[in-house]
Parts: structure tokens; C-alpha cells; sequence
């Protein structure tokens, strides 16, 4: 592969939000295996953002000489002046910085905040008409109608990175989605696949991010280990591809290496397959509609020892259940269910309930709110507002069964 067959893509510049983190991270190394390729001038770095973590994006920002750097936590921004203060870069703090960072004029925009923090910041890449690669599910999840509206009225494109996503984008062909069957997103099982609920009762948060497949941040982990993740991703594809919930499934695939299928209305089912490793469509997502060399593993079928399929198990795994449902009931019933794993997840990784507790939390969340599931979902604020009820109310449920 050489720089000429590449046009205009080696020369974008990118924003990563989340730069610290298990997909930030990645997008980094995808970035330094291009400049080790074609030079250091590939892909300059409009900006970085990370929440908390001072050390690693200083050192971030003195390899890759972003022109922007923000902090989300703006109580770390005076030690991060400090640990740059022989650069001229543009040092900033806070959530609202984090939105602007996202608003600065970069070609793409790595959009991997974890939760639905990440979800002004991706909606300001969208609005400006961004390319964004986007990781973070759970603004779409929680605010899918709001990024419908604003990419209609914006040239944003939005190139999914979840890797199931990021496969089915690859083979869908859009211009024919009414000839659709099904869409059938796989799902590894988690670390507790063959667990009973009485071992799953006692499972500690070292256990639940101790992924099989993947190396991932512990949010997104333990969404793998209940199977909320994929709940999650069921109602991201279905904003993504515009699918109503019958024609979307999941099959549970434990070797993680088919991430997708199509069936057309023909009987041809058309899959995606890799290794399992978020460098692959984090390089598709960086040069599309164009492809560019990644480090990624590549899939080595004959040891693969064999490919593997069986059905999701709704009933140990609740989670996947309720975000079915939420899905079905659609409005904002997925902006709670959304902001109630949020939290429920968090006290695990807190050690303050045990791991089946999370569906617990998120379903009581659900039956109490169930009277605003149905509302509007277009206003931004109204999304926001039921966001911090759901919050509130899972964190009153989690304090219960804590005590
Ligand atoms: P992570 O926890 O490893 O990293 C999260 C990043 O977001 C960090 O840089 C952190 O500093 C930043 N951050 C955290 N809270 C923030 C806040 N309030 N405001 C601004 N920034 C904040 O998470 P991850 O595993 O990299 O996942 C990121 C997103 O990508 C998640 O939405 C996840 O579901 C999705 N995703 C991840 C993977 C994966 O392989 N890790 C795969 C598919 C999708
Ligand atoms: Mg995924």
C-alpha cells in the first residue's frame, strides 16, 4: 500500500475524546503504526480528552503534539499545566472544554468516552458535520431520535466502531435495507457463559472484566459478562440501520471472530469476520470509505480450532431481556434502562451489590419510571432530565439492597 493510493485520507486530522481509555488507546496505536508506514505527518491530532487520568495523557500529548488537550475533571487541570508547561498547546478543563474539543474543526472525531458523558460531546461532532467513529453506545442508546435529527441536519456521517456494528456497516447494503431479513449481531457470552445463577450470584467485578476475548475498559466489560452490552448494541444497530426490533437477533459466538451476519430476503446470509481486535475498525472507521493497513491480529481460521453458535439464554441472563423489551417499547424507556446499568454497574465494580443484582437494579428502575418510558425522546433536555431521574432512582434502589 502506498501514500498515493491513500488521496486525501493520510492528511485528515483527528480528535480522539477518551484518549486513555481501552478504545483511545487503540486509536493511538492504529495512528503510530500509520505514521511508522507513511511518516510523521499522517493523521495530525487536532486534540485529546481524558476524564482523570494526568499522567498518561501528558505523555499522550507529548508524543502525538495535539494542538488541544482538555481534562474532563477540571480539579486535575492545574497538574496538567504543570506536568505541560514547556509546550504551547492549548490546555483546557472540564466537561464543557471536552464538548468544545469535539466542536474544534477536525475531519474525524474518535468519539471513546465511556457512558452517556459521551453524549454532548459526540452530538457537537455531528452537528458540525464531523466523520465520527463512533464507540460510545450508550448516547445512542440514550438519546438515538436526538443523533437521527441532527444527522439529517448535518453532512455528519456516523462510522460505527462497536465492532459488530462496524461489521455489519461493512456488508450491509444500505441501499437495499428493505430486503433485509435480519440483521444478527454475535455475542461472545462473557466469562460466565456456562456459569449457574448460584456461582454468577457470588461473582466478584475481577472475575466479570476478566473478558475471554477481549481486552476492554471495566464498563464495557461487565455489560459483556451480564450481556447488557449486547441488549445495548441490539438498540444501537437499530438507530444505526434503521431496523425495527423483529429483524435484529443475536447468536451467541464464543470464539468472537464472526462479528456479524446479514440475511437477505434471497436466503444469502453475508458475515463479517476478524480476530478480535478493536484495531480493525478503528482503522475502517479512521479511513472511510477508503481501507489502510492496521496492526491488528489477523483471523488464522485453521487454529482457530472451530466456530461455534449457540442461542442467547435470556432467562440467566436477564439483562439482554430488558434492553429487548426497552427496545420494543422504544422512547425513553432505553434512556433509563441506559442510566440504570449505568449505576447498578458501578456499584458492582464498587463491590456495593453482587453481580445479579445489576438486572435487579435496572429492572426495578425500569417498572419505576415506567410511566415516562413513553415519552417524547426528541428534546435534548427531556433526555437529559430523565437520564438523572433513572440515575436518581437506581442510586436509592442500589442503596437499598446495599444496606
Ligand atoms: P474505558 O473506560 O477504557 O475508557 C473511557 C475513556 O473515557 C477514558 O479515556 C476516560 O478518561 C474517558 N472518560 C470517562 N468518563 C468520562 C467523562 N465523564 N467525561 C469525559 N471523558 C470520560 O472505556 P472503553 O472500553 O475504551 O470504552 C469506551 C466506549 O467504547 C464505551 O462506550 C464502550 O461501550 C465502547 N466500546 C468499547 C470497546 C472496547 O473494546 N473497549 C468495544 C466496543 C465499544
Ligand atoms: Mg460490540
Amino acid at each position: 500500500m502506498n501514500a498515493a493510493d491513500l488521496g486525501h485520507v493520510l492528511h485528515r486530522s483527528i480528535t480522539v475524546l477518551g484518549s486513555t481509555g481501552s478504545v483511545g488507546l487503540s486509536t493511538l496505536s492504529v495512528i503510530d503504526h500509520i505514521r511508522s508506514v507513511f511518516g510523521p505527518e499522517a493523521f495530525p491530532i487536532e486534540a485529546l480528552t481524558a476524564q482523570s487520568n494526568v499522567e498518561k495523557l501528558a505523555a499522550q500529548v507529548r508524543h502525538f503534539r495535539p494542538k488541544a488537550v482538555v481534562i474532563g475533571d477540571e480539579a486535575r487541570l492545574g497538574e496538567l499545566r504543570n506536568a505541560l508547561s514547556d509546550t504551547d498547546i492549548e490546555i483546557a478543563g472540564g466537561a464543557a472544554n471536552v464538548i468544545e474539543a469535539a466542536a474544534r474543526p477536525s475531519d474525524v472525531v474518535m468519539v471513546a468516552i465511556v457512558g452517556a458523558a459521551g453524549l454532548a460531546p459526540a452530538l457537537a461532532a455531528v452537528s458540525r458535520g464531523a466523520q465520527v467513529a463512533l464507540a460510545n453506545k450508550e448516547c445512542i442508546v440514550a438519546a438515538g431520535e436526538i443523533f437521527r435529527l441532527a444527522l439529517q441536519s448535518s453532512r455528519a456521517t456516523i462510522i460505527p466502531v462497536d465492532s459488530e456494528h462496524n461489521a455489519a456497516f461493512q456488508v450491509l447494503d444500505f441501499a437495499q435495507t428493505h430486503a433485509i431479513d435480519q440483521v444478527t449481531l454475535t455475542a461472545s457470552g462473557g466469562p460466565f457463559r456456562q456459569w449457574s445463577p448460584e456461582r454468577m450470584a457470588q461473582a466478584t467485578p475481577e472475575q466479570a472484566v476478566a473478558h475471554p476475548n477481549w481486552s476492554m475498559g471495566a464498563k464495557i466489560s461487565v455489560d459483556s459478562a451480564t450481556l447488557m452490552n449486547k441488549g445495548l448494541e441490539l438498540i444501537e444497530a437499530h438507530h444505526l440501520f434503521g431496523l425495527p426490533a423483529d429483524r435484529l437477533g443475536v447468536i451467541v459466538h464464543p470464539q468472537s471472530l464472526v462479528h456479524c451476519l446479514i440475511t437477505y430476503a434471497d436466503g444469502s446470509t453475508l458475515a463479517h469476520m476478524s480476530a478480535p481486535d478493536m484495531q480493525t475498525p478503528i482503522a475502517y472507521a479512521l479511513a472511510w470509505p477508503r481501507r489502510i493497513a492496521s496492526p491488528s491480529r489477523r483471523l488464522d481460521l485453521a487454529s482457530s480450532g472451530g466456530l461455534t453458535f449457540e442461542q442467547a439464554d435470556t432467562v440467566r441472563f436477564p439483562c439482554l431481556k430488558l434492553a429487548q423489551d426497552c427496545l420494543r417499547t422504544g422512547g425513553l424507556a432505553p434512556t433509563i434502562l441506559n442510566a440504570a446499568n449505568e449505576i447498578a454497574v458501578k456499584a458492582f465494580l464498587g463491590r456495593r451489590i453482587g453481580f445479579l443484582d445489576i438486572a435487579r437494579v435496572v429492572e426495578e428502575t425500569l417498572s419505576a419510571q415506567h410511566n415516562a418510558g413513553s415519552g417524547v425522546a426528541r428534546e435534548l433536555e427531556f433526555i437529559l432530565e430523565m437520564d438523572r431521574q433513572a440515575r436518581d432512582t437506581a442510586d436509592s434502589v442500589v442503596m437499598r439492597m446495599a444496606a
